[in-house]
């Protein structure tokens, strides 16, 4: 597989004969940009990084060519080891450091890995950011620090445990009210690192009985470790077996949480924001975001607390520009991606269980029962593969101009809403193929939709 360069990080997979994939010397180049762009953005007199990895097996082969390019930058790094993606994210400031690094491919199999790169506010850095890096690493303009100016390691494994302290802080966790509920939790972590940060918290909220599966760290992952339904079946079984009351997944940074009921049906990766917004909103008055190829629950939701919703283009570093642009309380993806400002701009599926956990015991309903009180939506994805002269953008245009009579967003792609659903358009950054999701009241109206434009598209090109 080649090696994917893009503006929030490089992801390949290990192994190959060098020309592609994600070698030590493609690492090693990466590493080495990133950390001239901290030497010449940041005014820090000296320069330091904080890193993190997943637990996947090539973790520790990618974690020591990062280490050994930044010192060589004469950058310090301090590395948490064993982390997830939202630790890192709070330890970048927490530590006052220059910037941040995260080794993980996110919910990606096991062959792959990946450098996410953080900036000095411990978030994903921005398209221009991330241009600049990709630049330096083209032209390798590196300068490598002399000997006695080299950067220095320390290893720090503190910080998911300060991460759990500042989610028990916060007024919205109800660790009496998850107390008193006696909760049985099964939980799924595909052996990475929610198998440390997961069961801690738990025990931390009061939850005594705690069923671990795939929670051993060592980055086997048991099965595809996207937390989507069809990867979670073993979980659904065990959460009925043990008559548990919820069943929780994360994928292997821990930034993704799927949520599965008592009866061993799917909360939904789409509804664990929306739960957790339910709740938020309940409490705190602000507007809620998230981006355009999520559930048009949330804009229920959201507005049946009287508060505002905004769709935000694809991608966590845009959910975030808009939730700080409209002071938003609560955010993030419909893939069970939860941001809640109040601890950090960053998805964090901890932060989502101690939320969801809360909701949950007061509503003092059964898991299934809540997820009843919100409206149903069924989401329809597919994609059209984009052949060589086929001008995407122009037929798009030419959609607008079709469903102009309807609510249009072109932020990102072209969303359309219509009174019982929307489709939203949108060229892969990626793959030469555009994504068409599309929502409805039932999975049938929300296939048919999306059928029904993919055959409008391709009359259009004849193809
Ligand atoms: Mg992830």
């Amino acid at each position: 597989m080649p090696l994917i360069t893009s503006i929030s990080g490089i992801r390949g997979t290990i192994g190959g004969n060098g020309a592609d994939g994600l070698t030590p010397v493609a690492i090693a180049r990466f590493a080495s940009a990133f950390g001239t762009w901290v030497l010449k953005n940041s005014k820090s007199k000296k320069k330091r990084v904080v890193i993190g990895r997943d637990a996947r097996i090539s973790g520790e082969m990618v974690r020591g060519i990062v280490v050994s390019s930044l010192n060589a930058l004469g950058i310090d790094v301090i590395d948490l080891g064993l982390s997830t993606t939202p630790t890192v994210e709070m330890a970048v400031t927490d530590l006052k450091a220059d910037g941040g690094i995260i080794i993980t491919a996110s919910h990606n199999p096991k062959e792959w890995n990946a450098l996410k790169l953080l900036n000095r506010n411990g978030e994903f850095i921005s398209e221009k950011d991330g241009t600049e890096v990709l630049q330096i690493a083209k032209q390798e303009s590196f300068s490598f620090a002399p000997v006695h100016h080299l950067g220095s390691y320390k290893r720090d494994n503190s910080f998911i445990q300060k991460h759990i302290k500042k989610i028990l802080a916060l007024p919205l966790v109800d660790v009496k009210a998850i107390r008193w509920k006696k909760f049985k939790a099964v939980i799924d972590c595909v052996n990475s690192t929610g198998g440390i940060a997961v069961p801690l918290l738990l025990q931390s909220l009061g939850i005594k009985q705690i069923t671990k599966l795939y929670s051993i760290p060592d980055g086997n992952f048991p099965h595809n470790p996207e937390p989507l339904p069809e990867n979670l079946k073993v979980l659904a079984k065990e959460v009925r077996k043990r008559k548990a009351d919820i069943g929780i997944a994360v994928d292997p940074d821990v930034d993704r949480l799927a949520l599965v009921c008592e009866d061993g049906s799917m909360f939904g990766e789409e509804y664990t924001l929306v739960a957790v917004a339910d709740y938020v909103l309940g409490k705190e008055k602000g507007a809620a975001v998230s981006n355009l190829s999520s559930t048009r629950a949330l804009r229920d939701v959201a507005e049946k607390h009287g508060q505002k919703y905004f769709a935000s283009a694809v991608g966590e570093v845009n959910v975030v520009r808009m939730m700080k642009e409209k002071k938003a309380v609560i955010g993030g993806e419909g893939n069970g991606g939860v941001i809640y400002p109040k601890l950090h701009y960053g998805r964090d599926a901890l932060v989502g269980i101690a939320l969801f956990l809360s909701h949950l015991a007061i509503s003092g309903k059964k898991s299934s029962e809540l997820r009843k009180t919100y409206p149903d939506y069924f989401m329809s994805k597919k994609k059209i593969a984009l052949t060589d002269g086929i001008d995407i953008d122009k037929i798009l245009r030419a959609m607008r101009e079709r469903y102009s009579k309807f609510e249009i967003n072109t932020s990102d792609g072209l969303r359309i809403d219509f009174s019982d659903g929307w489709i939203h358009l949108r060229k892969s950054n990626t793959e030469p193929i555009v994504r068409v999701y599309s929502e409805s009241s039932s999975k049938k109206n929300a296939d048919e939709l999306a059928e029904k434009i993919i055959s409008e598209i391709i009359s259009m090109v004849n193809i």
